[in-house]
Protein backbone atom coordinates (compact mmCIF):
# COMPACT_ATOMS: atom_id res chain seq x y z
CA UNK A 1 0.00 0.00 0.00
CA UNK A 2 1.58 3.31 -0.79
CA UNK A 3 -1.40 5.50 1.34
CA UNK A 4 -2.32 7.30 -1.45
CA UNK A 5 -5.83 7.66 -1.63
CA UNK A 6 -8.20 7.22 -5.05
CA UNK A 7 -11.35 8.92 -5.50
CA UNK A 8 -13.86 8.39 -2.78
CA UNK A 9 -16.42 6.28 -3.40
CA UNK A 10 -19.74 8.48 -3.05
CA UNK A 11 -21.38 6.93 0.13
CA UNK A 12 -24.78 7.36 -0.98
CA UNK A 13 -24.47 4.86 -3.37
CA UNK A 14 -23.22 2.07 -1.48
CA UNK A 15 -26.28 3.03 1.06
CA UNK A 16 -28.71 2.74 -1.55
CA UNK A 17 -27.33 -0.63 -2.38
CA UNK A 18 -29.02 -2.07 0.60
CA UNK A 19 -25.72 -2.85 2.51
CA UNK A 20 -25.77 -3.37 6.01
CA UNK A 21 -25.04 0.50 6.86
CA UNK A 22 -27.80 2.06 9.04
CA UNK A 23 -30.41 3.90 6.66
CA UNK A 24 -30.74 7.57 7.56
CA UNK A 25 -34.27 6.97 7.26
CA UNK A 26 -34.03 5.63 10.48
CA UNK A 27 -34.12 9.30 11.75
CA UNK A 28 -37.91 9.11 11.84
CA UNK A 29 -40.21 6.85 13.53
CA UNK A 30 -41.73 4.40 11.42
CA UNK A 31 -45.26 4.95 10.44
CA UNK A 32 -46.00 1.65 9.22
CA UNK A 33 -44.09 -0.87 11.99
CA UNK A 34 -44.09 1.85 14.64
CA UNK A 35 -39.96 1.86 15.18
CA UNK A 36 -38.80 3.97 17.39
CA UNK A 37 -36.06 6.70 15.89
CA UNK A 38 -32.79 4.41 15.36
CA UNK A 39 -34.19 1.13 15.60
CA UNK A 40 -34.48 -0.92 12.88
CA UNK A 41 -37.96 -1.62 11.27
CA UNK A 42 -39.54 -4.78 12.59
CA UNK A 43 -41.36 -7.62 9.97
CA UNK A 44 -44.35 -8.65 12.09
CA UNK A 45 -44.30 -11.72 10.43
CA UNK A 46 -40.65 -12.54 10.38
CA UNK A 47 -39.20 -10.37 13.41
CA UNK A 48 -36.35 -7.99 12.73
CA UNK A 49 -34.67 -7.57 9.57
CA UNK A 50 -31.85 -5.11 10.45
CA UNK A 51 -30.83 -2.94 7.46
CA UNK A 52 -34.13 -3.03 5.92
CA UNK A 53 -36.64 0.65 5.87
CA UNK A 54 -40.00 0.04 5.09
CA UNK A 55 -41.04 2.27 2.27
CA UNK A 56 -43.67 4.20 4.49
CA UNK A 57 -40.70 4.88 7.02
CA UNK A 58 -38.76 6.26 3.39
CA UNK A 59 -41.71 8.50 2.68
CA UNK A 60 -41.89 9.55 5.92
CA UNK A 61 -38.57 10.46 6.27
CA UNK A 62 -37.89 12.59 3.03
CA UNK A 63 -41.16 14.23 3.61
CA UNK A 64 -38.91 15.68 6.91
CA UNK A 65 -35.77 15.99 5.71
CA UNK A 66 -35.88 17.22 1.58
CA UNK A 67 -37.71 19.39 -0.64
CA UNK A 68 -39.69 18.12 -3.31
CA UNK A 69 -38.96 19.65 -6.52
CA UNK A 70 -41.75 17.42 -8.47
CA UNK A 71 -44.94 19.41 -6.48
CA UNK A 72 -42.81 22.22 -4.69
CA UNK A 73 -42.91 21.89 -1.38
CA UNK A 74 -40.58 22.55 1.98
CA UNK A 75 -39.42 19.92 4.25
CA UNK A 76 -42.14 18.96 6.34
CA UNK A 77 -44.87 19.72 3.80
CA UNK A 78 -46.80 16.59 2.08
CA UNK A 79 -46.66 15.74 -1.30
CA UNK A 80 -49.29 16.91 -3.36
CA UNK A 81 -50.84 16.87 -6.76
CA UNK A 82 -53.58 19.25 -7.83
CA UNK A 83 -53.70 20.69 -4.27
CA UNK A 84 -54.24 16.86 -3.23
CA UNK A 85 -52.17 14.74 -0.50
CA UNK A 86 -50.65 11.81 -2.11
CA UNK A 87 -51.84 8.70 -0.63
CA UNK A 88 -50.76 7.20 2.82
CA UNK A 89 -48.10 9.55 2.87
CA UNK A 90 -46.40 8.28 -0.48
CA UNK A 91 -44.69 11.23 -2.02
CA UNK A 92 -42.79 11.93 -5.51
CA UNK A 93 -40.08 9.70 -6.79
CA UNK A 94 -37.52 13.08 -6.71
CA UNK A 95 -37.95 13.49 -3.33
CA UNK A 96 -36.79 10.31 -2.59
CA UNK A 97 -33.71 11.62 -4.94
CA UNK A 98 -33.39 14.94 -2.72
CA UNK A 99 -33.24 13.22 0.63
CA UNK A 100 -30.49 10.90 -0.58
CA UNK A 101 -28.25 14.11 -1.77
CA UNK A 102 -29.13 16.13 1.60
CA UNK A 103 -28.26 13.33 3.75
CA UNK A 104 -24.46 12.29 1.78
ZN1 LIG B 1 -40.91 0.03 9.65
ZN1 LIG C 1 -43.89 16.03 -4.28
Amino acid sequence: MTGRHAAPMPDSIRRFMGTTAAHPARGVVCPWCRASVQQPCVIPSSGKQPGRVHQQRMDAWAQLTACCTTCQVTPGVPCHTDGRALDNGRVHAARHAEAEVTAA
